[in-house]
């Protein structure tokens, strides 16, 4: 059975303002449902740029984007959180609260995503036991060390069962210990099925990542397409067509439609809120 791309672009360019350069020039790919693909290249390469064209926080000069068949530029401004929520995002600029405790960093972003206040307590939990954070620490994560404060920013975009985990430079930073500590937890994500686009400069996180897939950019051109022969230690759980089962959440079709799955009455804060802030609000 031909597998299924999650994510596609499809000969995208993208140039910013008067840039003499384009950030993307002509990039197509296909990453497929549960899939751990690392997007590998020097800084300016265009790794970022390619994130935020796949969260739709920058419009593509040319090409288009698809997440789960969906052209994300075409989506009205309204489905856009809908998209957003199955897109877990780890990003240097989405900074946790300092003096926030891990709980409460977690509790909140689950709020702005407007999830039912009686499932934001036991997901957040939830989320930071499955990246081997205590939930009930009582210190503010400013106090925590790299590594922690890394785990945290990964059960925070977890929290919300993404189907996909976008992650910039998660490593950055860190120790070569702390670096395979984050690659690990990334690696039981991906057994749960959740797809993975991570984007570094690392070479230790190629070494040591359990990845399906590289893509290689350069001055903004994908240089390199190969998928990788590398065994992972954890093996998804498949269900009868041969796909991972998806522990963490389905793609819902619907939550890509104009019309929200979620009444104003059950969700009175994602509704009231514009769209633009719901999942960046961190
Ligand atoms: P990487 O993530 O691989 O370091 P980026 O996507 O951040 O690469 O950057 C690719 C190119 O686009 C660089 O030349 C960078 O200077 C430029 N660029 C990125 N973001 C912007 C922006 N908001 N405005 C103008 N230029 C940008």
């Amino acid at each position: 059975m031909a597998a299924t791309a999650i994510i596609e672009l499809s000969r995208v360019t993208k140039t910013y303002g008067r840039a003499s350069r384009p950030a993307l020039a002509d990039v197509s790919l296909r990453i497929n449902r549960g899939e751990f693909a690392l997007l590998m290249g020097p800084s300016g390469a265009g790794k970022s740029s390619l994130l935020k064209l796949i969260l739709a926080m920058e419009q593509p000069e040319r090409g288009t984007i698809r997440v789960a068949g969906r052209d994300v530029h075409r989506l009205t401004r309204g489905s856009i959180p809908y998209l957003r929520r199955n897109l877990g995002a780890v990003f240097q600029d989405f900074k946790l609260l300092p003096e926030a405790t891990p709980l409460e960093n977690v509790r909140l972003t689950l709020q702005v995503l407007g999830l039912r206040r009686r499932d934001v307590v036991s997901r957040a939990r939830e989320a930071l036991l499955r990246v081997g954070i205590d939930p009930d620490a009582r210190n503010p994560v400013r106090c925590m060390s790299g590594g922690e404060q890394q785990r945290v920013a990964l059960a925070r975009a977890l929290a919300g069962r993404p189907p996909i985990l976008l992650a910039d430079e998660p490593t950055g930073n860190l120790d070569p210990a702390l670096t395979r500590d984050i690659l690990r937890q990334l690696e039981l994500i991906r057994a749960a099925g959740t797809t993975i686009l991570l984007a570094t400069h690392d070479p230790l996180v190629y070494r040591h990542a359990a990845a399906s897939r590289v893509l290689h950019l350069e001055s903004g051109r994908l240089i390199e397409d190969r998928t990788l022969d590398r065994a992972p230690s954890f093996v998804a759980e498949l269900d009868e067509h041969g796909e991972p089962v998806d522990v963490l959440g389905e793609i819902d079709d619907d939550e890509f439609s104009d019309e929200p799955l979620v009444r104003p009455t059950d969700q009175p804060h994602a509704l009231r809120r514009p769209e633009s802030d719901l999942a960046f609000a961190f």
